[in-house]
């Protein structure tokens, strides 16, 4: 039997629990300040609880969610760790460093069940989806890997999977992050990239001041429809829509929109021209991702000129743009490559090479 996990729950989750199983609440957060402020996770080495209590919270709860199998290391310093679960799932997570920070790409699920035609996880199809518990071990697990001095700055929820499908580990797995008592991270440096679960769009950002990414890959329903399937349940008027409100637009933080490039697919100079028209309204930051060839897919990048005229068509529209330079390629760890075989793509991942639009 699979045992629930500590680090599944956010602190006053927890303390409830404890509670409830006849424990002082402040048990739990002795429980969590080991895990998470001395990086313990042998409930038998936190030596100011009772030895009894460590017996009766060994036998009722587990620690550690995810094992490394094993980490791969790109050419450009990027770092891939394939990640296993007591059951066997594989989910993978991606460390990028740059000059200024270390991000770490999550995954949500096993697999996924949006199947976008473009990403190697989607061909993998959907096998469950990850508790919080996993969902922060990936952050633990990257952040033992980092060299002394050295912390984890950014969070992306763009691996294997669609977040806003997994909504409640989701939103628990934030709430462990951005804990002053737990992991302490200020939400701003925490992206959630979403296809486009539009009612789920609000509670995620009722949560705090996350950033929000939306994975858009094209500028006509027709073409969408194609490459995200999940258009045809909320196509681009009623996402677009809902960006609009007042109340979205009142946070004043700008939504990034992921845009992968693929070769004669959505990478003529009028789908540059209508991404301007399509996302007046929004406050916007256009990431432009040239797309990873991988085994799964014959879509191929456009040529580097197709991209930077791509670029300079939509910026000349008014777009605040980066155009990434992907990284990882050659560990199928770049963006839509993750299989575990399978983690996952969303879209984003990849260094900044600002255009003189980057604010
Ligand atoms: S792009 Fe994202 S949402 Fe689409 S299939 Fe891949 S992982 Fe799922």
């Amino acid at each position: 039997m699979i045992q629930p996990n500590l680090k599944s729950h956010s602190r006053p989750v927890l303390r409830d629990r404890f509670r409830r199983a006849g424990l002082p609440a402040w048990r739990a957060d002795q429980v969590l300040s080991w895990i998470y402020g001395r990086g313990v996770e042998d409930l038998h080495e936190m030596t100011d609880l009772p030895a009894t209590l460590r017996d009766e919270l060994a036998a009722n709860w587990s620690v550690r969610a995810l094992e490394t199998e094993r980490v791969q290391i790109s050419r450009d310093g990027t770092r891939k760790f394939v990640l296993r679960a007591p059951d066997g799932a594989t989910v993978e997570a991606v460390l990028i460093p740059e000059e200024r920070r270390n991000t770490l790409c999550v995954s949500t699920q096993v697999g996924c069940p949006l199947a976008c035609s473009f990403c190697a996880t989607g061909a993998l199809g959907f096998t469950r989806n990850l508790s919080a518990g996993e969902i922060i071990d990936q952050v633990l697990r990257a952040r033992e890997a980092l060299d002394q001095g050295e912390t984890l700055t950014n969070i992306v929820y763009m691996g294997m999977g669609e977040p806003l499908l997994n909504w409640p580990a989701v939103a628990e797995s934030i709430r462990i992050l951005t804990d002053p008592k737990t992991l302490a991270m200020a939400p701003r440096r925490i992206t959630v990239s979403t296809s486009g679960i539009v009612p789920r769009i609000r509670p995620l950002l009722e949560l705090g001041p996350v950033n929000l990414a939306i994975s858009l890959h094209a500028t006509t329903d027709a073409v969408r429809d194609e490459l995200v399937p999940l258009n045809r349940r909320y196509p681009l008027d009623e996402l677009l829509g809902a960006l609009r409100s007042d109340d979205l637009i009142s946070r004043k933080r700008p939504v990034f929109f992921e845009y992968t490039l693929m070769q004669g697919i959505n990478d003529s100079l009028d789908d540059a021209r209508r991404l301007p028209r399509l996302l007046r309204g929004i406050p916007s930051k256009l990431n432009l991702i040239p797309m990873n060839p991988h085994a799964d897919s014959p879509i191929q990048p456009p040529s580097r000129a197709v991209c930077d005229a791509f670029a300079a068509a939509a910026h000349a529209g008014g777009l605040r743009i980066t155009l990434r330079r992907n990284r990882g390629g050659d560990i199928d760890a770049a963006c839509g490559q993750l299989a575990a075989r399978g983690a996952g793509a969303g879209a984003g991942r990849g260094i900044r090479i600002p255009l003189s639009a980057e604010a």
